[in-house]
């Protein structure tokens, strides 16, 4: 039986779906054993009650100013106190642009282990990770020692909520000093309502766009399907979108369970972005394009004739 904390995160004042998930690995990890959850930034004990029903027996609340906007050396000052004060034996973090971050540099200060990018364990604890830019998946069993793993947003079931479940809330008074990062301004760059790298469908547009204006008709799908808009580093070189937008090797790793990719080629590097998604669909002019190869369905033809049709039959039957 162990002792996890989950440190969680807060968007918009909204707890993120992948901190839910990230308590449900802890269940796996805890063994039987205690859950505790740790919120840093503004009104964090308004997400205790979710985070309890959820698994957590106590939540470790920081509203701290300096933990209101991520900077790396505040969090990792706070999460190396809340290590001390909690003394868990497995820290679980999402591993989003946040977790990547601040859990390697925490991990090697206090010299803990770490998982990143875990799509799924079990007891053991063993981790299924990818590797090769997703084209393989390894094994990892850790035998001994205390550590921090980061679970990849979208693979891992959030456990059913039980609404009879309390937690203790525990304020943490903080030190945080010598700072030597400062956000001064946040300039939000965003694809649309839906968080991409959280959204269960993404529909992604490639240099066949072959415009700004050209995004028109996925912006109009994703209206219909609640979707998300990614797309591939050819369009956002192009200056067709903006680089937030980017999937792949060198941009965000999304794992919907749809993913509609349109004009993109399938270069490798794109693929390791999307590859985990549970169906993907490739809308391209060319049926050698490599795309087809990872696609469940493939339509031959003009993104412009496509998804005008697709977007008006989905009308018909979710409008
Ligand atoms: P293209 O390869 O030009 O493909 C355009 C496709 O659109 C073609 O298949 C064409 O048939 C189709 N098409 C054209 N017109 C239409 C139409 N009207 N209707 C339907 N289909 C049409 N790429 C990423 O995406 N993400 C990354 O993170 C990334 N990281 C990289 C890192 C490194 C180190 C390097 C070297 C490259 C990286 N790349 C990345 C770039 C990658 O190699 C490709 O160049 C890029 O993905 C190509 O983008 P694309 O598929 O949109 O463009």
């Amino acid at each position: 039986m162990k002792k996890v904390l989950v440190l969680t995160e807060v968007r918009d004042g909204q707890l993120r779906n992948v901190s839910l998930e990230a308590l449900a690995a802890a269940q796996v990890l805890a063994e039987g054993g205690e859950i505790v959850a740790g919120v840093f930034g503004a009104d964090a004990a308004s997400h205790a009650q979710v985070l309890a029903q959820h698994g957590a027996s106590t939540v470790y609340t920081a509203d701290h100013q300096a933990l209101v906007q991520y900077t790396p050396d505040a969090y990792a000052q706070a999460l190396v106190q809340l290590i001390e004060l909690a003394s868990p034996d497995a820290i679980v973090l999402g591993h989003t642009a946040i977790g990547r971050d601040v859990a390697p540099r925490v991990a090697a200060k206090l010299g803990y282990g770490l998982v990143s990018d875990v799509t799924s364990l079990e007891a053991g604890p063993v981790f299924v990770r990818p590797i090769y830019a997703g084209k393989a998946f390894q094994q990892r069993k850790f035998v001994d020692g205390k550590i921090f793993i980061t679970i990849r947003p979208n693979n891992i079931a959030i456990g059913t909520p039980d609404a009879s479940k309390t937690a203790v809330v525990v304020p943490v008074d903080l030190e945080i000093k010598d700072l030597r990062t400062i956000v001064k301004e946040v300039v939000r760059k965003t694809s649309g309502k839906v968080d991409l790298s959280e959204a269960k469908v993404v529909i992604s547009g490639g240099r066949g766009v072959k415009s700004a204006e050209g995004f028109q008709p996925l912006y109009d799908l994703a209206e219909v399907l609640g979707a998300a808009v990614g797309a591939s580093r050819g369009a956002c070189d192009a200056d067709y979108c903006d680089y937030s937008m980017q999937i792949g090797q060198t941009g965000k790793v999304v794992t919907p369970d749809l993913y509609i990719a349109c004009g993109i080629s399938g270069a490798i590097q794109h693929l390791a972005g999307m590859s985990s998604s549970k169906v993907i669909v490739a809308i391209n002019k060319d049926p050698e394009a490599p795309i087809f190869q990872v696609a469940d369905y493939g339509i031959v033809g003009d993104l412009f004739e496509v998804l005008p049709l697709l977007t008006a039959e989905f009308k018909k039957v979710l409008v």
